[in-house]
């Protein structure tokens, strides 16, 4: 087993791995930018290093930097968390040089993910079910015959996409060629490579996806899914697990066509292979993501294993402690995720938190480094805190959840505390009538605000 670990995140995932190495006996260093001096990850790490001014890209995505501190205090393996470098070949590749363990797939195996014309390919030839679309990237002539073949609506997707940027919804012949360019454009400057794919858009879908993890000895489980529809501009603010609409024989069929294609592919570690479901029920993959995922905690709570602690022992070597026979769900967990955001305008809202308490009780778990007094930094992602809720069905997840957001007190920025709480007491929501439309009925007026967060993730 490892000595040291290195965490290379911040924030509420950098104590999350912290307190999954505490409980396996393992030493842990915490890296900083400047703007995060006192945050809870350095104060709670064993050892601490300075990594470099506030922007993401000096310090957290500054594999150098980063790669330095390991090799300073010795650190044998690094977690990357997610979003920042989680899914960096590079840092993976750089890692493996230097003969430090990195926590998460194989470099191939990242690569081959974080290129989504070339994942389709793959898991394709896997047999996995796939919406209708182009074979790789296309340019404006390819774009518009496949387009023709499959008809509108499609969807334009940046093929080194994440976050829900360079994505296009297009309705028409006429709007294809204007939205591939800007598509391309928002691609080629959020992830610097243009490229842009085309698939078959479906109205109203449920967004389910399946957690993986697999050991370096062949074996390979899933853990179930997670129902992610609740989203604000293709990102979630909301999950739960299990997904309503599945039942048992559904969930082992998926599960085991999820297993087989990371097989194929050699998939180890823990991921995400990410489904969208249509109306009649049918499963269409989107993406696979190689790390683990901010709504990971929902499945902690129904199968009670913990995954980032299986994701340490993985790629130290070990294998997995289960077989897919002993996984078992119980009762229902639901995430809402907490942003320093207006809950009406979705504008920002950094600044000094000068009361901050969740109440604890029955089912309840929060994963936040936020606390009183601290700093809610501009140069970071929204997200400041997680709640989470477990309960014996849904209905008394949703009490419980409602109980602990009326009972949240967060003072001095403004968050979406207020908007999970309209969510949670939606007549549709209690009714299970989920589809990634939902958001629209609170978000169609508000224009996007003018961002002063950085995106992490
Ligand atoms: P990203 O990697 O940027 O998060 P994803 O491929 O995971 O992008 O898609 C994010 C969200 O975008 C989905 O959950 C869904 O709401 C929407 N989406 C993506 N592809 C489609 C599609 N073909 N039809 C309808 N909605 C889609």
């Amino acid at each position: 087993m490892f000595k040291k670990v290195l965490i290379a995140n911040r924030g509420e995932i950098a104590l999350r791995v912290i307190v999954a190495c505490r409980e396996l006996g393992i030493k842990t260093v915490a890296v900083y930018s400047e703007a995060d001096e006192n945050s809870l990850h350095v104060k709670y790490a064993d050892e601490d290093v300075c990594i470099g001014p506030p922007r993401s890209a000096d310090s957290y995505l500054n594999v150098p930097a980063i790669i330095s501190a390991a090799e300073i205090t010795g650190a044998d393996a690094i977690h990357p968390g997610y979003g920042f470098l989680s899914e960096s070949a590079y840092l993976a590749e750089v890692c493996e040089a230097c003969h430090i363990r990195f926590i998460g797939p194989d470099p191939n195996v990242i690569k081959l993910m974080g290129d989504k014309a070339r994942a389709r390919r793959a898991m394709k030839k896997a047999g996995v079910p796939m919406l209708p679309g182009s074979d790789g990237p296309v340019d404006s002539e390819e774009a518009a015959k496949v387009a023709k073949d499959i008809g509108y609506p499609v969807i334009i997707k940046a093929v080194a996409g994440g976050g829900g940027r360079g994505m296009r919804v297009v309705r028409a012949a006429a709007d294809l060629g204007n939205a591939l360019r800007t598509a391309q454009r928002e691609a080629e400057a959020a992830f610097g490579v243009g490229d842009v794919y085309v698939e078959k858009y479906l109205e109203n879908p449920r967004h389910i996806e399946f957690q993986v993890l697999g050991d370096h000895h062949g074996n390979l489980v899933h853990l179930g899914e997670r129902e992610c529809s609740i989203q604000r501009r293709h990102q979630k603010l909301l999950e739960e697990s299990p997904a309503s609409p599945l039942t048992d024989k559904v969930r082992r069929k998926m599960g085991n066509l999820v297993v087989d294609a990371a097989k194929a592919v050699q998939y180890t570690n823990a991921g995400t292979f990410e489904f969208l479901m249509d109306q009649d029920g049918k499963f269409s993959f989107m993406e696979v993501n190689t790390r683990l995922q901010v709504e990971h905690p929902v499945t902690e709570m129904v199968t009670g294993i913990d995954i980032v602690k299986e994701q340490i022992r993985i790629a130290a070597g070990e294998r997995l402690s289960f077989k897919q026979s002993e996984v078992t769900f119980t009762g229902h967990a639901i995430e809402c995720r907490i942003n320093a955001e207006d809950p009406d305008t979705f504008a920002p809202s950094p600044g000094v938190i000068h009361a901050f308490s969740v109440p604890g009780g029955p089912g309840v778990r929060i994963d936040t480094a936020a606390h009183s007094e601290c700093t809610i930094s501009p140069y970071y992602d929204s997200m400041i805190a997680k709640i989470i809720v477990h309960g014996r069905d849904r209905q008394e997840a949703i009490a419980r959840m409602r109980r602990t957001l009326e009972m949240t007190v967060i003072e001095g920025i403004k968050t979406s505390v207020p908007l999970q709480l309209k969510i949670i007491n939606d007549p549709d929501f209690a009714a299970a009538k989920l589809n990634t439309g939902f958001m629209d009925r609170y978000t169609a007026t508000p224009t996007p605000a003018a961002g002063s967060f950085a995106e992490a993730s």
